[in-house]
């Protein structure tokens, strides 16, 4: 009888302890929940004083949880709310949250637009795409990257996006044309197949040069293309092998 007393006792304390572990748990996984949604607020807050006026674009940021687009590891090292570029692994990074905005700001996207990405990186800027109710196809070089992309994107719930390994110089024909194209990755001259590959009308917003780089932004009307050159930044290369 006293050998039951004192196993049930047992079980009774291991139970107890498991309860409040799992309660521990719980709770500091709601904080750090409640951390990230402070820190995305701060972050969008930031975003309006810089310009960002488009409401739809900074509701999509407040919503997104950048830091699981960003491969654990490197989520020590880097703030993954602050106003800059962050590592995710391959020598590559997800552009600055203002630079993200911005860039999407100019393409005017409409839902259920078709949109080619060049450059998935960690998926990041698709899913601002895809909550805005666009589609899009986006390509990725780096076989390892874009697996990783595909699993965060479909863990978040962006069906929608679809990800290429791929070389972003051919495009992606067999879904083109495409209402607009963001490259985020800096190529030497405008890639000829991106061009052919938007539709009339459709905006291109990319990066070009090498060391010094602009934003350019195309735009296709009646055939032609129209070209404004726009902010000085600093993306990787648009590489022609992983
Ligand atoms: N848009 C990304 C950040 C992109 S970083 C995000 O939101 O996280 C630029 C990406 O372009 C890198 O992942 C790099 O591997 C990729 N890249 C470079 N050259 C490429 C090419 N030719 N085709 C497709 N992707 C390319």
């Amino acid at each position: 009888m006293k050998r039951v007393l004192y196993y049930l006792g047992l079980v009774l304390l291991l139970s107890g302890l498991l309860l409040v572990s799992c309660y521990e748990k719980r709770s500091t996984d709601k904080e750090r929940e409640n951390n990230w949604a402070e820190k995305r607020a701060t972050m969008v807050h930031q975003l309006r004083v810089y310009g960002i006026e488009d409401e739809r674009i900074l509701k999509a940021m407040n919503s997104i949880q950048r830091h699981k687009f960003i491969p654990e590891r490197y989520l020590g090292i880097a703030a993954p709310y602050g106003d800059h570029p962050c590592p995710i692994g391959h020598g590559q990074t997800i552009s600055q949250p203002y630079i993200v905005a911005y860039m999407t700001e100019k393409l005017h996207i409409q839902p259920g637009g078709k949109i080619l990405e060049i450059g998935t990186g960690s998926g990041y800027q698709a899913a601002v795409l895809a909550e805005l109710g666009a589609a899009v196809y986006s390509i990725e070089i780096v076989p390892e990257l874009a697996d990783h992309a595909r699993k965060a994107l479909s863990a978040q719930g962006y069906e929608k996006v679809n990800v290429l390994t791929g070389n972003g110089y051919e495009g992606w024909p067999e879904y083109s044309p495409f209402d607009d194209i963001i490259v985020t990755c800096a190529p030497e001259h405008i890639p000829q197949a991106l061009v052919n590959q938007l539709r009339e009308g459709g905006r291109m917003i990319l990066p070009l040069g090498v060391g010094v780089q602009r934003l350019v932004i195309l735009r296709k009307i009646s055939g032609r293309i129209e070209k404004v050159d726009d902010l000085p930044v600093r993306f990787v290369p648009m590489v022609r092998r992983p």
